[in-house]
């Protein structure tokens, strides 16, 4: 590791959101980068056109950053790039910026490069164009699977002379260039720093088409090309991309070009084991944030994603900085990591139980801003000042910001009263009235600065004495309308005096 300068990069296809998969292939990017001293690129793949989605690769910045997932070169939001290293504009992509020396850092905008490398293996004999139709490819395809012989190209047009080459170029067909696979290659053996040495029988690789009949370059030769051109030293991907490698490999020799190192991530597994899907829950990281799931919870989790601390070390909470230090490549391990979900919330808990109170109203506000509730609620209802006394009372329960406020409708709008739930046990309407009453002269005379959680919770249990049920039920249901709800100082609390009072009135109105 010592002399080898560390850069890596996170290479997405803009094909819609950020990939859970995604996000944790960037962030052990990230953290092998910065725990090396490294540099870490953003690349932008979108060679495939079928695929791209409009925005995707702007929402896909916008995801890293507000996860606190950094990197030193490629492509940025304009305005976001570091000072000091060389920029330009992508056409395609208004509002980003490229920067850094070995640019563009997006495929679209390198056609003219991959093109030249194709071109380039085909004069040195390790490419060659292939005229076959898309008729005798599917033809060939068949006799191979009746034949149980696994799908490869025949060669077929390996063997055409220069002239004959020319001839069809001239005559306007259509033509792939492939790699030229020797055929007594034999073992193809890398060493991947998760899974070890890895080796495949070069004769199942098909001759791969490099550059397609459109002129755009498969993922294959565009890959290699600018890991190669913009010196990537290590290639950490998932685990969807090792029968790939090899392919890379065969394409690093006929360049005679070294090969970055390679380590690939574990797959991402349902609890049952299938592979992470979207059937089974939110794969999309825009969708746990937009639930309330916070940013150092999710990177949390996602880092715990096929890597552990090791050595018998169980801590599992760590913010980025600690994870910074703590990562290792050699505690990946290879076996697929199942995405369990009540761990993401058992740590999002923790992580909103450790937010400061104003810090927490900030980003609960957020969200409580898109509910309708909160929307249709009294504006008294939308202060700092009350939301911050709401959440104090939610903040030791909240599993994500989603929640804030939702559980407990009686903070934010009246409550309708059903007097039959009014009366604790077997007790009277007279006696749930007196109770009411009294609890209602009690809190009349609380003074303002009294007017405290911990306070009103002294004064109504010193009131209700052995008699918390007949006392305290009839109030809680008074300010709260429901049979379930925080206890009634807390409400009392939060909702102030003038509501409380207004409460029980009403209340005591339904059974008068
Ligand atoms: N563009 C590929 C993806 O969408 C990158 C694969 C790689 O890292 O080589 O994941």
């Amino acid at each position: 590791m010592a002399n080898t300068k560390v850069r890596v990069r996170f290479a997405p296809s803009p094909t819609g959101y950020l990939h859970v998969g995604g996000l944790r292939t960037a962030l052990f990017n990230y953290l092998f980068a910065r725990k090396h001293g490294g540099t870490l690129i953003l690349r932008i793949e979108d060679t495939d056109r079928n695929r791209f989605v409009e925005g995707a690769a702007e929402r896909l910045m916008e995801s890293l950053h507000g996860l606190g997932i950094s990197y030193d070169e490629g492509v940025f939001p304009e305005g976001a790039e570091p000072e000091g290293v060389a920029t330009h504009g992508s056409e395609r992509y208004p509002g980003t910026i490229c920067a850094g020396e070995t640019g563009p850092y997006i495929q679209s905008d390198r056609l003219y490069i991959y093109r030249e490398y194709a071109e380039q293996l085909v004069e040195s004999g390790k490419a060659y164009r292939c005229f076959c139709t898309p008729e005798r490819l599917s033809e060939l395809r068949e006799t191979q699977a009746a034949a149980k012989q696994p799908p490869k190209y025949d060669k077929k047009c390996r063997t055409l002379t220069s002239e004959e080459v020319a001839e069809k170029m001239n005559a306007g067909v259509p033509s792939v260039i492939r790699l030229d696979v020797p055929s007594d290659r034999g073992e193809i053996v890398f060493r991947d720093m998760v899974r070890g040495e890895v080796s495949i029988d070069a004769s199942v690789i098909d001759d791969q088409v490099l550059l397609k009949s459109d002129g755009y370059p498969t993922y294959h030769l565009a890959s290699v090309v600018d890991d190669h051109l913009m010196g990537i030293s290590h290639v950490i991907r998932g685990e969807e991309w090792l029968p790939s490698t090899p392919k890379h490999i065969l394409l690093y020799e006929a360049f005679s070009w070294k090969a970055p190192e390679f380590a690939h991530l574990p797959l991402l597994l349902n609890p049952d084991k299938s592979k992470l899907s979207k059937r089974q829950g939110d794969v999309a990281v825009e969708d746990y944030l937009k639930k309330g799931y916070l940013p150092e919870a999710l990177v949390n989790f996602v880092a715990l994603l096929g890597w552990n601390p090791g050595k018998g070390n169980t801590q599992e909470i760590y913010s980025l900085e600690e994870l910074v230090t703590a990562f290792d490549m050699t505690q990946v391990h290879k076996s697929g990591a199942v995405f369990d979900l009540r761990k993401l919330e058992w740590l999002n808990a923790h992580y909103i139980k450790s937010l400061p109170l104003d810090e927490l109203v900030t980003r609960a506000r957020l969200i409580m801003e898109t509910k309708e509730w909160f929307q249709n609620t009294f504006d008294a209802c939308k202060t700092d000042e009350y939301l911050s006394r709401v959440l104090s009372i939610e903040q030791e329960r909240l599993e994500t910001l989603d929640e804030a406020g939702e559980g407990n409708p009686c903070f934010f709008a009246e409550p309708e009263i059903d007097p039959k739930l009014l009366p604790w046990k077997d007790n009277s309407t007279e006696d749930t009235k007196a109770s009411l009453e009294r609890a209602r002269g009690i809190l009349e005379k609380v003074s303002d600065e009294d007017w405290t959680r911990e306070k009103l919770g002294e004064i109504l249990l010193d009131a209700a004495g052995d008699k918390r049920g007949d006392f305290l039920w009839p109030l809680r249901v008074a300010l709260s309308g429901a049979k379930k709800s925080p206890p009634p100082q807390d409400i009392a609390w939060v909702i102030g005096r003038d509501a409380t009072l207004g409460r029980i009135d009403a209340s005591m109105n339904t059974i008068s």
